[in-house]
Parts: C-alpha cells; structure tokens; sequence
C-alpha cells in the first residue's frame, strides 16, 4: 500500500509560512491499493490538490472516497474537486453514514441554501453511497477495512486497512481521555500490532482542559495508545491550526522522549506532512 497526504491541519486550513513544512491544508490521505485501486481517506481541502493530480493523470478518475464524519474540515475540498464535474469520474462514497448528508449539503439546494453555488445534483459524475463499512468489514481487491467508532461530537469512524501481512489504520477527530478504561483496550485492540498508526494529536497536555469534550487527543494519549497496542510506527496529525512548523516538530521530540521513557525505543514517531508519501511495506 502506498499511503500519500494531501492535508494533515486541523478544524480550519492554515497556509503561510509557519505551517509550510507540515502543510495548511485540511485532512485528505490518498491509499493506493496492492492492487492499483486508489481508497480516499476525508476530503479536506487537500482533496483539491489530489483532484489536480487526478486530471493530470488523464485517465478517468474513479475512487472510494472513505469519510470520518461530517465536519466541514473533512468535506470541504468537495467543490473544489475537478473531477466531480466530469461525466466519467466515478465516486464510491462509504463511512460515516451521515457524512453523506453533510457532503450533499455542502452544496446547493435549488433554493439558494448551501455553501457553494452549484447543486449536489448538477454535478456530472457518478457519486454512490454504499454505507457499509459502518456495518461491518469490507474487502477492497483482497484488502480487509474495519471501522471502529470515534468519542467525537456528532460522532465519526476510524479505518483499519489490511493487506496481507501489513496493516495501517488512520484515526482522526477522537478524543481517547474522556472515555472509560474498556474504550481505551477498545482501541488496543483496533489498533493491536499494525505497521503504522495515525492518529489526531491535535492538543498538548496542558491545553487538554480547556477542549475536553471537543474530540481530540494529545501527544500523550496516542503515544499510550501506540505502545499498548505495540505498533512500529506512529504518526501524529490534525495538527492544530495554530501550530507552527517549530511546534509541531517540538511535539514531536516530546513525543519520542515519551516512548522512550517508556522502553518504547523502537516505536518510530513523526508528525504527518502534506505532501509526503509513506509505502506499507
Ligand atoms: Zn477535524
Ligand atoms: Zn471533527
């Protein structure tokens, strides 16, 4: 599996020259099957810079597009999409199920109301909801997708992908504190042994009691998390929008220090970069 960034911010884009390493755009993580199949995690405005990419490629585009939940940050590369406008793109849309809803409202209605000039239903291509993940596993091409549910207001899925012997699994929007111990070896054992955690870091330590209950973890949590579940390699992101590129490669050696004070010395952490491309092996 080859895994690609195309937005890594969190709650609102944040360009400029203090986020141009880790990158402005809003979460969008392009999964390119064994197979050649291309799995589109959120579509963030980083869904923009994918869509270019897509057109410049020349073929038809088509794609499962997998969403969270409903967000705007998650939804808003949507009409900005090139694709989306084009007969021959074909969209297979699944997750959480009322991310679908949230998607269509984005645009407009025929009555002026939505966000975006255009109505959902002028667009050209193909967009189908299969709402099945939700339900239980799917198999894409061989490749097994879990979903476990999110502590986030309205709520929200997190995504396993197996392929053969590998695994990754992404996981944004989720506040791993608030719930109880059973939660916390819920998400163990979701994340249990696989290759490459990523997870929503959004929040240090000290800023927590200000946003509980706003659905996002720290640095902390998830490097607990990593360790518990004894994954090799662990990526934060989500970053918040008011995080510089220094402060997030800080939170970063905050979080290797940790995992090191806990023997976790082969545990890899790094924060995850628009732009960037991982391979799984
Ligand atoms: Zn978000
Ligand atoms: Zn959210």
């Amino acid at each position: 599996m080859e895994i690609k960034f195309w937005g890594t911010r969190g709650s609102i884009p944040a360009p400029g020259p203090l986020t141009f390493d880790y990158g402005g755009n809003t979460t969008c993580v392009e999964v390119i099957l064994g197979s050649g199949r291309r799995v589109v995690i959120d579509a963030g405005t980083g869904l923009r810079l994918l869509g270019n990419e897509m057109k410049s490629l020349g073929a038809p585009v088509s794609f499962h597009l997998l969403l969270t939940h409903n967000h705007w940050d998650h939804l808003l590369g949507l009409p900005f999409f090139a694709p989306i406008y084009d007969e021959d793109t074909e969209v297979i849309v699944d997750g959480w199920p009322h991310a679908f809803q949230a998607m269509t409202r984005i645009f407009d209605d025929h009555l002026g109301n939505g966000f975006f000039p255009v109505a959902f239903d002028q667009l050209k291509a193909k967009i189908s909801f299969l709402n099945h993940v939700a339900r239980g596993p799917i198999t894409l091409d061989g490749v097994k997708i879990d979903a476990i549910p999110l502590n986030h207001p309205q709520g929200g899925l997190g995504f396993r992908f197996r392929e053969g012997e590998h695994s990754f699994v992404f996981i944004t929007d989720n506040e791993l504190s608030p719930g109880s111990e059973r939660r916390f070896r819920e998400f163990v054992q979701f994340v249990k042994g696989c290759d490459l955690l990523i997870h929503d870091a959004q929040y240090l330590p000290e800023e927590l009691k200000h946003h509980r209950g706003w659905g996002h973890s720290t640095y902390e949590e998830v490097v607990n998390l990593a360790v518990r579940g004894k994954v090799r390699s662990l990526l934060l992101t989500h970053h918040d929008p008011s995080r510089s590129d220094a402060q997030v490669r800080q939170i970063v050696e905050r979080a290797r220090q940790l995992a090191a004070s806990q023997g976790a010395t082969a545990l890899q952490i790094d924060a995850a970069r628009e732009g960037s491309t991982l391979h799984l092996p």
